[in-house]
């Protein structure tokens, strides 16, 4: 397989869905699917002597990717979710976003105490979705290995705010 520069393959939409937001679509990289695998292949062959109990995906665009990796490395997939969508007991946690607040879910069940657990997104931005994310994984008894990312918008310091985390990005902006 010839290796295509993943980042050329990512559309640039201005103003979605606000004005002054450069949108990074990725499914312009989705329908390609030499490509696709290439995501996925990059991301199994650096995670797969990690000894991970778990993968999580976090909603939505993170399930795209967490779902194969975890498939090809034969490892378990836990979803963190919007809200009301987790159907058994859950920790919840609510974060800023730029406008507004969100809230995120994960089910109390959903790891062995001390799991090792690597994250999945497809965009680090300002990092508020990922840092909510690692406090549902901790509260339910999870231990963060790593976070990646198909995508990282380095230019808003979402690292910074990840500092105690070791983070990964495949394409870098
Ligand atoms: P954040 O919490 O700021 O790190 O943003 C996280 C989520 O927002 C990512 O998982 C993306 O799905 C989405 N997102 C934020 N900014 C962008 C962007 N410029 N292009 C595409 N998706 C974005």
């Amino acid at each position: 397989m010839t290796n295509t520069n993943l980042a050329d393959l990512v559309r640039n939409v201005p103003d979605f869905p606000l004005p002054g937001i450069q949108f990074k679509d990725i499914t312009t990289l989705l329908r390609n699917g030499p490509a696709f695998r290439q995501v996925i292949q990059a991301l199994a062959d650096r995670y797969a002597d990690r000894k991970l109990d778990a993968i999580v995906g976090v909603e939505s665009r993170g399930f795209i990717f967490s779902a194969p990796l975890a498939f090809q490395l034969g490892v378990g997939l836990v979803p963190v979710r919007k809200p009301g969508k987790l159907p058994a007991d859950t920790y919840q946690v609510e974060y800023a976003l730029e406008y507004g607040t969100n809230k995120l879910e994960i089910h109390r069940d959903a790891f062995q105490p001390g799991a090792r657990v690597l994250v999945v997104d497809d965009l680090l931005a300002t990092g508020g979705t990922i840092v909510a994310a690692t406090q549902l994984i901790e509260q339910a008894g999870g231990v963060v290995e790593e976070l990646a990312f198909v995508i990282e918008l380095s230019f808003l310091n979402g690292r910074e705010k990840l500092g105690k985390y070791a983070v990964h990005a495949l394409i870098q902006y």
